[in-house]
């Protein structure tokens, strides 16, 4: 290494030149990305004000208490509310600016899960009377499912809501200590308003299940909870995780609401006290899909932000081996580091780009759905309920596997990478837990079978049934004639290999859906203890291979991009579908799906899964150059990212040291603790030596 050598110096310029290595125009794959340029500038516009305001100040939150961070939160969502008026700001405006804060937030249960329920499924009398103040947020909402002694199983919950026709009203009363609603997100000190599950007992006793109810829960003069309900927060979450948020309990004591309160759209209680059938079992479903549609968008951005922060540190960090310019070698530059991370880059892509088309595929459902049209409820379910599970379950491997990556000052609060992981870990349990909303994933699958194939599973199905298949059950078509096979494959290098042909890649998916699907519905009486995960994650990439497929048409027509970005997108979707395949490859050898014609092994190699790792490692490397473009088309500002080993300049160590300069241990040389503990230690353990050197003398 040159003597006069400055490492810190270098980052920047490895910075430059990997910005210069490219190929994509990443003004347009930004636009891409953010689906269109009036996206981009919009959200651009609002992180240029949001990033200069004091108030969202980030540089002390990681040595705030819990009350101090709960606290900021609040003054953070004020200033927003305050902004929107000052600044004309759409709903959406600031649901952006919200979003951009990083910190989960008390009032996104209010926009997330109170507010769409609410509009759902309110009757028009309710939505007449709250709807306005709900949206101009003069009252705050919550969601109250989950009990201390019940999550997944909704239909044992214990809070009731007894009907007493005397005075048309119900009466929440929470009878247990384990009927206490627990986890409530604004509960604990937020919320004035909730909406609460329990369950419906019509006059005689009569147990109708759990339903919906509009209960307020604080003053709205003085914000102390209202007779009959203790309310809390349940205290700290593991890895100081959704700090800012109070999660909370409470408990109803025979609180009475008028009858009118409870949301009512679709299932009802006549004055004397008779229920009334909602027109479809699941429509109560929707705001549930509504959240769960959001929560792909969500893992999305989420590993975005993570793997921007990893490539960024691995573009200038360099570590062991030197290279012929007498430095060491960037760490992007090993195979076993870009292996890592591109994959998640690719997630992060196509998650994003799922998560858009499923909110508008929701907004469609919603609509019909106001018109009594419940056909693409159930279609709506079965894709939600996979894809949360997907990209919830990746984008927390994803999260911790960036952090791993960077070493040592991955471990570091300022990376920045494990506060994301703190706020994503529950993703996975809330909104249904994954593994019990597996089952749910297999039911639709297994019903989707049985409609094509009969009960045995042995029916031939008409054309016209095979037509009318939906999206998510697409892959059974494979089934419906001993004719069809699956593909065989041609391996070796380049174009002319299988594993770099896309439609191929989606068909080996949909091949692996249909005969793990078929595989479950012989053996459902006596199923293996995985076989509901492989089901339910097969079935879910089958989905996804398909819609990647149409994306990659999609850009492909795309006109603001150019060759070059589409080749860029196309490789790094491509990587996507091989490394669906590759950690799913158990399933693929179990069924025989890798039907090799020209195998390597005829060369080198006995393992049929060698061309396909192959194929990974060569667009790996083929993208190797283009990571620091794509990340940059993701569009985070350093105020986003808020992480030293992400900054956009690469000057990496010197936020590093920056940042350390901050600590408030350090604002003392010699610590607090240094009499108290320190001394003592150090005296009595000079003392004992002494000691023991008399007794030796002695
Ligand atoms: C950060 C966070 C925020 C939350 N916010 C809210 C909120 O705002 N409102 C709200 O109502 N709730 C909220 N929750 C609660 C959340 O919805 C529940 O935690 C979730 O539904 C799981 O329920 P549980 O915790 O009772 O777990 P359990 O259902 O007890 O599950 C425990 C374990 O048992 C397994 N299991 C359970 N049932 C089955 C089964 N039938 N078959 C096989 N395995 C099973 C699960 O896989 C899991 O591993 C929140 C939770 C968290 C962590």
């Amino acid at each position: 290494m040159p003597a006069d050598h400055d490492a810190s110096a270098q980052t920047s310029l490895d910075m430059i030149i990997a910005r210069k290595e490219t190929s994509i125009d990443v003004v347009n794959v930004r636009q891409f990305i953010y689906n269109g340029r009036e996206e981009w500038r919009r959200k651009e516009k609002i992180v240029e004000i949001v990033s200069k305001d004091p108030v969202f100040d980030k540089s002390k939150r990681e040595w705030m208490t819990r009350t101090e961070k709960y606290t900021r939160g609040l003054r953070m969502t004020n200033r927003i509310h305050e902004l929107e008026q000052l600044l004309g700001w759409s709903k959406q405006d600031a649901t952006i600016a919200t979003s951009l804060l990083d910190d989960p937030l008390p009032i996104s249960l209010h926009v997330t899960a109170f507010e769409p329920v609410f509009l759902l499924q309110a009757s028009q009398e309710l939505l007449d009377k709250y709807a306005g103040v709900i949206a101009s947020r003069g009252i705050f909402g919550c969601y109250l499912q989950t009990e201390l002694g019940h999550g997944s199983n909704v239909a044992a919950l214990e809070t009731t809501a007894s009907y007493i026709p005397q005075t048309k009203e119900f009466e929440i009363h929470s009878p247990t200590l384990t009927s206490n609603k627990w986890w409530i997100g604004a509960l604990g000190k937020t919320a004035t308003h909730g909406v609460v599950q329990a369950q419906l007992i019509l006059p005689g006793g009569v147990d109708m299940g759990p339903h919906l109810f509009f209960v307020q829960l604080r003053s709205l003069d003085t914000h102390e909870l209202l007779p009959g309900i203790i309310a809390g927060d349940i205290g700290p979450k593991s890895f100081h995780g959704f700090a800012a948020t109070d999660n909370g309990f409470a408990r109803f004591f025979h609180v009475r609401i008028p009858k009118e309160h409870m949301l009512s759209k679709f299932a009802q209680v006549t004055d004397d006290g008779k229920y009334v059938q909602p027109p479809h079992a699941k429509i109560s479903y929707g705001g549930m899909l509504y959240i769960r549609s959001g929560m792909v968008t969500t893992a999305g951005w989420v590993t975005a932000k993570a793997v921007v922060i990893a490539i960024r540190y691995a573009t200038v960090r360099r570590q062991g081996a030197r290279g012929p310019d007498g430095l060491e070698k960037r760490i992007i530059t090993y195979p076993s580091l870009y292996i890592r991370l591109l994959p998640i880059l690719a997630r992060a892509y196509v998650f994003i780009s799922l998560g858009r088309a499923l909110s508008q595929s929701f907004q469609i459902m919603v609509q019909r759905l106001s018109g009594g049209d419940t056909s693409l409820l159930a279609e709506m379910h079965a894709t939600t309920s996979g894809l949360k599970i997907l990209c919830t379950t990746s984008s927390v491997q994803d999260v911790e596997n960036a952090r791993r990556s960077m070493g040592g000052h991955g471990y570091s609060a300022f990376s920045g990478v494990g506060r994301l992981y703190a706020d994503v870990i529950p993703s996975v349990t809330y909104e249904g837990e994954n593994f019990v909303l597996d089952q749910q994933v297999v039911r639709a699958a297994l019903k989707a079978f049985h409609s094509l194939f009969g009960t045995e599973g042995k029916g031939r199905p008409s054309p016209s049934t095979i037509r009318g298949l939906t999206a998510s059950s697409y892959y059974l078509r494979l089934l419906s004639s001993p004719s069809k096979e699956p593909p065989f494959l041609e391996d070796g290098d380049g174009s002319k290999s299988s594993w770099n042909d896309f439609e191929t890649l989606i068909l080996l998916l949909e091949w692996r859906a249909a005969l793990l699907v078929h595989e479950m519905a012989q053996t459902a009486h006596d199923p293996d203890t995985t076989l509901f995960q492989r089901v339910s994650r097969g079935t879910t990439e089958a989905f996804v291979g398909r819609r990647v497929g149409e994306m990659i048409n999609d850009f492909r027509k795309n006109s603001e991009l150019q060759e070059s970005d589409v080749a860029v997108l196309s490789r790094l979707y491509l990587l996507y579908l091989q490394t669906t395949i590759e950690s799913a490859l158990a399933d693929f050898l179990s069924f025989g799906l890798l039907r090799i014609r020209n195998p390597f092994r005829v060369r080198a190699s006995r393992d049929p899964t060698r061309g396909l790792r192959l194929a990974i490692a060569r667009n790996c490397l083929s993208l190797v150059p283009e990571a620091v473009g794509l990340t940059d088309a993701l569009g985070f500002s350093d105020w986003e990212l808020d992480s030293t080993l992400g900054m956009y300049d690469g000057n990496v160590y010197q936020a590093l040291w920056d940042k350390a300069q901050t600590e408030p241990l350090n604002d003392k040389e010699i610590p607090d603790a240094y009499e108290e503990s320190i001394k003592p230690m150090l005296t009595r353990g000079q003392q004992k030596l002494t000691e023991r050197k008399w007794e030796t003398k002695l």
